[in-house]
Order: structure tokens, then C-alpha cells, then sequence
């Protein structure tokens, strides 16, 4: 839909002068932000979307580094809402590599024709509240300035790259990629001697492909992480049209589990293992691979002493695929194994043990600085003709930190989140009305399967924005007092957790200087849709709306949202009452 003309509509004369007035704006065209367009039109909203890329796809369009791919099963990596999309489309592999997702996302955008309000190669720069028109004035690097009575945020939660500033950075000849922002056109590293610099998902993934071209590779570690076998193999056909034969089911399944994806898991403690039991246990749960390891056994996030088991298997594994042992003690972690985010791999620690590969510590002794030929740490310098840079992103607020944003009384969101990120249900902060956020902090967002976090928040959005409009409300915001409850309680349920224990992305530890917050909320998928729903259900109970006819409120339906995602928190699923007591496998 086009944006409405200023004559026409006519905007009030308290409302600043902009180029065009539209319904709603989106920040970004990645998943969130494409089906978040799609619902708006349903509504019948004037929908503009920006997006810095030159095409969808958000995280997919970014990260193109070698061997990426995702690490939650193909047939579970993909939008639910759409029946016929779910038969059309057709995964090749177990795991999705990038470029597949990437057209998947582009299929998407032709099958809804979603690319004609989709302002592409334009980054926004300033979202500011006018309170006189209780309207967002929006701007762009393009020099767009457009107003909308919504903006909706849809910038990912690992999408802002973490460049730390090595010194002597510009003085180094070659070529410098962060794995976030790969060039389209790839990188040849044929003959190259080639330094990466991390040992996260993302270099984990790229190491031993990258390793397959270089001449030499060059890994400086700081912290080593555990990462499980994804055995990816072509999908069977006969496989794949059996989970299409029953779509409704596995996704329902999916979303009653804590991860927001479907594995099977195990309610049974690791304490009340023998050894062997468990050494059985955890090799059966090897040899499937991926992340329902840690569904391995029931306690493993909540009881150290049940994770030092899982963790000690690990490491063992390490020790027997790495050959030399001074290498394969440098790649063992020591921390709480999936306390930083699990790693999913193909071949990773195997790569070790070719020639031309080395792995350097610089944990206690850190990267220096650069020189014109390469990298020096422990006052040795690594002579590289390239370096990746697979550090990471500064994660969940990163993306919020490069855009202006400005709700009332001049208050930036910089600002009010300098102690750490402070959303209701991660949907929306007060003081900044209208403005929603699609799997912002405080929600399940990165410990559930992201296209399903992205899909509650979007069809809890698009029927929140529908009731408002059937009311003729102005605005909507959170209640103060409901966002700190909701805050403290996303600090709360972390602690029931391992996962809060070690100096993660997830606290923001990655990023020098910021506040130490668990910012996703890991009380299980279920459980947060659940009070999803019975907020909406209380007629949004912790939001303030402003402006409503009252009259209009008590026949306004609610769309399909509660419906959709009615999750059951029966025993077979879980309960809040299984989180404190500890008998969930919380992600
Ligand atoms: P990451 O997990 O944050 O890893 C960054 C790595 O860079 C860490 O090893 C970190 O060491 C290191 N590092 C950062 N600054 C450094 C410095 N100054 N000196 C030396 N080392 C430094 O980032 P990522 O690998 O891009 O992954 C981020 C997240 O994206 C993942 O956890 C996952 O959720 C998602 N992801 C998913 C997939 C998938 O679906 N398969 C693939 C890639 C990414 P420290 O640990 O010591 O900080």
C-alpha cells in the first residue's frame, strides 16, 4: 500500500512537515520485518519498510561467510503462517545453509509481493516521537523524513557487528572481512595465509572451509567453545513429505517446547545416572547431533554438577578427534557447557589436525595490535595475507544503539537503556509510544527457534495495532511499574539458569563496557506466549492506551492471535511452576 499524500489526508498542523505520512514504518526486511509488512496490509495499514541491505532477508543477506548455516533443522527454520507456503517449498539439506535461506526469503517476498513498500539501501537513522501529533518522524540516510503513528522495529537481535579496534588496524596491506558483513561476491582464500580471529558459532563454522582453500590458517582463540556435530545430510524426500503431511502438528509441537522447536528430550536428572548410563546417554545423543544435545538430560542447565558431566564428555570428544593433546587442551572449554551459546559443526575440531592449520592462545596473552604483515600477540608477530575478523555482534540493543531514537520528553532509548535494556515482554518501553520491537530484550528471541519468536511477536503486534485502530486509540506504551516487574522478572527466571553464569553475549560480556544484563528471557517459549496471551486477553493489562472510545473497545474481536498461539502449559509441555522447580530443560 502507498504512503497517503500530505494534501490529501492532510496532515494536522501540529505535525512537523514530512515527505510522506504513512500508517506504520518497519526497520528492517529480514524475517521480522517481512511478515510483519504482510500483517499490516492485512490490517489495511500504509506500511513503509526500510531496510539497509539491497534485498531481504535481514541476518541471511549479511552473513555470507563461508559453511553458514543454521543450526535449527530446515523444516523447522521457516515461517508457520502460511499452510501453502509450508507445501511449496522444499528444503534440500537437514540444516539450511545460507545461500537456500536467502532465496527461501526472497520467495517469500515474491510469493506476498512484498518488495513494493520495501525501501531497500537505506539505513534509518533517527526515529523521533512527536508528542503534538503523537506520530513518529522517521529519517533515512537517503534523506527520506516520513511520519507514522507506528514504528515498528524489526532490526534483529545479532545484527550490529562487534569490531573490536585493534591498534594498527590501518596499517595492515591486506584485506580485514567481519564474518556479519561478507562480501556478496565471496572471497577466494586459494594460496592465501589467512588469520581469524574467534572461535564463536561463526568461526566455527568457516574455519574448516576456509582452511580447505588457505595455504595457511591461523586461529587466535580467546575463549574455546563446546561445539557438537551437526551431521548434516540431504534431506530424504520420503522424511520430507511425511512432516508435510502433518505441517499443523509439528509446529504446534514446536511451539510447546521451551526452544520453540521440536527434539525429542529427557526428563530424567543426570545425578540419577550411573556413569555408564550416561555415557550411553550422551553417545546416542551425539550421534544425532546439534542442539538437542543438551536435551540430553533434564538438569543439565540447572545443576553444575550434572552439566561437569556432559562437559567432561565433550571435552573427551575434543581429546579423541584432535591429535595433538597440547591443541585438542587449548580447544576444551572449562566454563559450563552451553551456558555461551552451543556450537553446531561439520567437521571443526578435525580441522585441527591438518598440517596447515594452528591454533594460537590468546587468552591470557591478548592480540596486540597490527602490523603491516600481520598480527602480534605474546610479542610474536603472525605473518597473514588476510584476517577474519568472526567476532561477533553486539547483541539484542546493538541494532536499537544505531538508530537515533527519541520518545517523550526527549528521551533517547540510549538513554534510558544505559543500564541495560528495559522493555515490557521485549515488545515495547515505555516512554516511547507506538514503537514496538520484534523479539526485542526480555523476550524469548535468541533461546527460541527465531522465525517462531519472530512470528508470535509479529501476529501479537499486527492484533494489538488492529485493536487500537478499531478503537481509535492514539497510543499505547507500557506502564512503568509493569515493564520493571517484567524486567526483574527476565533477571529472575536467568538466575534459575547456568546459562547466566559465565560472560556471555547473552549479558552483553562480549562488548567492553556494557552493563552486565541477561537480556533474552529464558523462562521457556510456552510459558512467555502464555503471558502473551493473558495480557491481550486483560485488554493489554500493564499498557496504558490513550484516547480510546471505550464504546468501540468491548466489540473489538481479537483477531486470531490468541488463538494461534494457544500453547497449552500442560505437564507433558511445561509449566512455570517446572521452571522454578527445575524440571525443564531450559534453553
Ligand atoms: P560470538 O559467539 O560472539 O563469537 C565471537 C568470537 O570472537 C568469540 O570467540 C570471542 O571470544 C572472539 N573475540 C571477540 N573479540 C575478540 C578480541 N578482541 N580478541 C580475540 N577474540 C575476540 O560471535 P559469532 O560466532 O558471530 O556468533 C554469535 C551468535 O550468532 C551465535 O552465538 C549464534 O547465536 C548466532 N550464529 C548462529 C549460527 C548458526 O545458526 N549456526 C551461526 C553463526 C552465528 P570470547 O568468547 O573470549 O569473547
Amino acid at each position: 500500500m502507498s504512503a497517503k499524500p500530505i494534501t490529501e489526508s492532510g496532515p494536522s498542523a501540529r505535525e512537523p512537515e514530512v515527505d510522506a505520512r504513512f500508517d506504520a514504518v518497519v526497520v528492517g526486511a529480514g524475517f521480522a520485518g517481512m511478515y510483519m509488512l504482510h500483517c499490516l496490509r492485512g490490517l489495511g495499514l500504509s506500511t513503509r519498510v526500510y531496510e539497509t541491505g539491497d534485498d531481504v532477508g535481514g541476518t541471511w543477506y549479511w552473513n555470507r561467510y563461508p559453511g553458514a548455516r543454521c543450526d535449527v533443522e530446515s523444516m523447522q527454520y521457516s515461517y508457520s503462517f502460511s499452510e501453502a507456503l509450508d507445501q511449496e517449498w522444499s528444503w534440500k539439506e537437514k540444516y539450511a545453509p545460507q545461500p537456500e535461506i536467502l532465496d527461501y526469503a526472497r520467495h517469500v517476498a515474491e510469493r506476498f509481493d512484498l518488495r513494493r513498500d520495501i525501501r531497500f539501501e537505506t539505513r534509518v537513522t533517527a526515529a523521533v516521537f512527536d508528542e503534538a501529533s503523537a506520530r513518529w518522524i522517521v529519517e533515512t540516510d537517503r534523506g527520506d523524513r516520513v511520519s507514522a503513528q507506528f514504528c515498528i522495529m524489526g532490526v534483529g537481535c545479532l545484527s550490529a557487528p562487534n569490531r573490536p579496534r585493534f591498534e594498527g588496524m590501518e596499517d595492515f596491506r591486506g584485506p580485514i572481512y567481519h564474518t556479519g558483513e561478507w562480501p556478496h561476491e565471496g572471497v577466494d582464500f586459494s594460496g592465501l595465509r589467512v588469520g581469524v580471529i574467534g572461535t564463536g558459532s561463526s568461526a566455527i563454522q568457516s574455519i574448516p572451509i576456509i582452511a580447505r582453500q588457505a595455504a595457511e590458517l591461523t586461529v587466535f582463540q580467546r575463549t574455546p567453545n563446546y561445539s557438537v556435530p551437526a551431521w548434516n545430510a540431504e534431506l530424504d524426500p520420503q522424511y520430507v513429505r511425511e512432516i508435510k503431511a502433518h505441517y499443523p502438528e509439528l509446529r504446534a509441537k514446536a511451539r510447546a517446547r521451551p526452544t520453540g522447536f521440536y527434539f525429542p528430550f529427557n526428563t530424567e536428572s543426570a545425578l540419577d545416572a550411573t556413569p555408564a548410563e550416561r555415557e550411553r546417554q550422551y553417545e546416542e545423543a551425539w550421534a544425532r547431533g546439534g542442539l538437542p544435545f543438551l536435551g540430553s538430560y533434564v538438569d543439565l542447565l540447572f545443576e553444575k554438577d550434572a552439566n561437569d558431566t556432559i562437559a567432561e564428555f565433550a571435552r573427551n570428544k575434543i581429546r579423541a578427534i584432535v591429535e595433538d593433546p597440547e591443541t585438542a587442551e587449548l580447544l576444551c572449554p572449562d566454563n559450563v557447557f552451553g551456558c555461551k551459546r552451543l556450537c553446531v559443526d561439520t567437521g571443526y575440531f578435525e580441522t585441527y589436525n591438518l598440517p596447515h592449520v594452528k591454533l594460537v592462545d590468546v587468552s591470557t596473552k591478548p592480540v596486540e595490535r597490527f602490523t603491516e604483515k600481520g598480527i602480534v600477540t605474546g610479542g610474536r608477530e603472525y605473518e597473514v595475507d588476510a584476517i577474519v575478523c568472526a567476532t561477533g555482534f553486539a547483541a539484542m540493543t546493538g541494532s536499537f544503539d544505531r538508530i537515533d531514537i527519541v520518545g517523550r520528553g526527549g528521551l533517547t532509548l540510549k538513554e534510558k537503556w544505559h543500564a541495560g535494556p528495559r522493555a515490557y515482554l521485549g515488545l515495547a518501553s515505555a516512554g516511547f509510544p507506538n514503537m514496538f520491537m520484534i523479539t526485542g530484550p526480555g523476550s524469548p528471541s535468541v533461546l527460541a527457534s527465531m522465525i517462531q519468536a519472530i512470528e508470535q511477536h509479529v501476529d501479537w503486534i499486527a492484533d494489538c495495532i488492529g485493536h487500537l485502530r478499531a478503537c481509535g486509540a492514539r497510543t499505547i506504551e507500557p506502564v512503568v511499574s509493569d515493564e520493571d516487574r517484567w524486567v526483574e522478572h527476565v533477571t529472575d527466571v536467568s538466575k534459575v539458569s547456568l546459562r547466566s553464569t559465565c560472560s556471555s553475549w547473552y549479558v552483553g560480556a562480549n562488548i567492553p563496557g556494557r552493563p552486565r544484563v541477561f537480556m533474552p528471557y529464558i523462562g521457556g517459549f510456552p510459558v512467555y506466549v502464555q503471558k502473551c496471551n493473558e495480557v491481550m486477553l486483560a485488554g493489554y493489562r500493564g499498557f496504558v492506551i490513550d484516547g480510546a472510545d471505550r464504546t468501540r473497545t468491548a466489540n473489538t474481536p481479537r483477531i486470531a492471535f490468541t488463538e494461534r498461539w494457544h500453547v497449552p502449559l500442560d505437564v507433558e509441555i511445561i509449566s512455570p511452576a517446572m521452571i522454578a522447580e527445575k524440571r525443564v530443560p531450559v534453553v
